[in-house]
């Protein structure tokens, strides 16, 4: 017995090397893992301490409706209980969309170079994805969205990650607007906003997906606790939308997809304003530092409102990358994303930032 052609040649999601096997593999006791943009602070005190508390009743299923979760975030997003819904991390959130809203044979529409986890998504439930072209910059480009809107109307959904993931990249107001104002009403169509990087969003430029969802009938935000939070093995994806919407995800959701631990933390997660604001100020300091280093190197790169930022070496960065792990240091790969020459840098603690940037000087000298 052999799966549809979708499932044999789907190409799994490929994380970042764990720091246990680099260490095992180059005989390296000093990891440092710059690889998959979480938040190096460690859980918040107050999480922890949540974490110790709830850990006393593991032993029942978790609450199917999210009750208490949802009125914490509810309070913290400024958007109804009856708008959320929760996943197993936003990644479970774009499999059920995809689940509920596409046949075999519909298509999604997102952007070359956008967050993978869409087209894997879509493939497993034998969906096809269309990439429109990204623009010199590197952005979203709305007028090739469009265009390929204009002319399939097989496309079910469009994925939108704002920023994206691994361009750091992001659509301003002013696009935005241009595409909402052509698709925003479409009743055939929904828009995803993926913003999972949002609080670490700097450009005043760049807008929230809840002004969008308070407009328009078909706009969809995703957040996540996995990176300002820094919970992302906790699994918390959180879903606002319209009422149709959550009501379909919760009846195709598994009744228990969120873990008792990770609903009881929520509220610790998001009432803690400290550790959000030095998670924030810890990124926003780094990537100062990382883009005065690139720019003496000469090396380029695209500015991020993530935690991360993408560089170009100029040459396939295989072997950079490979160099970088014999001193210790975990980066990216990004070839399965369109950019051989680049590589994607998370933001680390100030001490594994340095070591970073000292191990790129090294490696490209030498
Ligand atoms: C990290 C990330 C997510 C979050 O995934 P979780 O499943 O919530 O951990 C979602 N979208 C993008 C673009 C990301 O980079």
């Amino acid at each position: 017995m052999e799966p549809s052609i979708h499932i044999r040649n789907l190409i799994p999601y490929k994380p970042g090397k764990p720091i246990e096997e680099t260490q095992r593999e180059y005989g390296l006791e000093e990891v440092y893992k710059l690889a998959s943009n979480e938040n190096p602070l460690g859980p918040s005190e107050r999480v922890i301490k949540a974490i110790c508390e709830a850990a006393g009743s593991v032993h029942l299923y978790p609450d199917a409706s999210f009750y208490e979760a949802k009125k914490s975030l509810s309070r913290y997003y400024g958007v109804e209980e009856k708008f959320i819904t929760l996943g197993n991390g936003s990644n479970e959130l774009i499999d059920l969309l995809i689940r509920v809203y596409c046949e075999a044979g519909d298509r999604i529409l997102t952007s070359q170079g956008a967050f993978i986890a869409y087209k894997i998504c879509a493939q497993a439930a034998r969906v096809e994805t269309v990439e429109a072209p990204l623009t010199e910059d590197l952005k979203f480009d709305v007028k090739a969205l469009l265009k390929e809107l204009e002319v399939d109307s097989k496309i079910k959904i469009l994925f939108i990650a704002n920023p994206n993931n691994p361009t750091g990249t992001f659509l301003n107001r002013e696009e935005l607007n241009l595409l909402m104002d052509k698709v925003g009403h479409r009743e055939d169509l929904l828009i995803v906003l993926d913003e999972a990087y949002c609080e670490f969003v700097r450009d005043k430029e760049c807008p929230s997906g809840l002004e969008y969802f308070r407009k328009f009938s078909n706009v969809i935000v995703l957040r996540t606790l996995s990176k300002v939070f820094g919970l992302a093995g906790l699994r918390v994806g959180v879903l606002i939308g319209p009422e149709k919407t959550v009501d379909y995800v919760n009846r195709v959701r598994n009744p228990f997809n969120v873990n008792q631990l990770a609903l009881k933390v929520i509220e610790a997660a998001v009432s803690d304003s400290d550790y959000i604001e030095r998670s924030q100020n810890l990124v926003w300091n780094a990537l100062d530092t990382f883009y005065a280093e690139f720019d003496e190197l000469g090396i380029k790169y695209w500015k991020s409102q993530g935690n991360f930022v993408l560089f170009d070496l100029g040459r396939p960065s295989g072997p950079v990358f490979e160099a970088l792990l014999k001193r210790g240091v975990i980066t990216r790969p990004v070839a399965a994303y369109g950019f051989p020459n680049a590589l994607r840098l998370s933001v680390g603690l100030p001490k594994e930032n340095e070591i970073a940037i000292h191990a790129i000087k090294e490696v490209l000298k030498g």
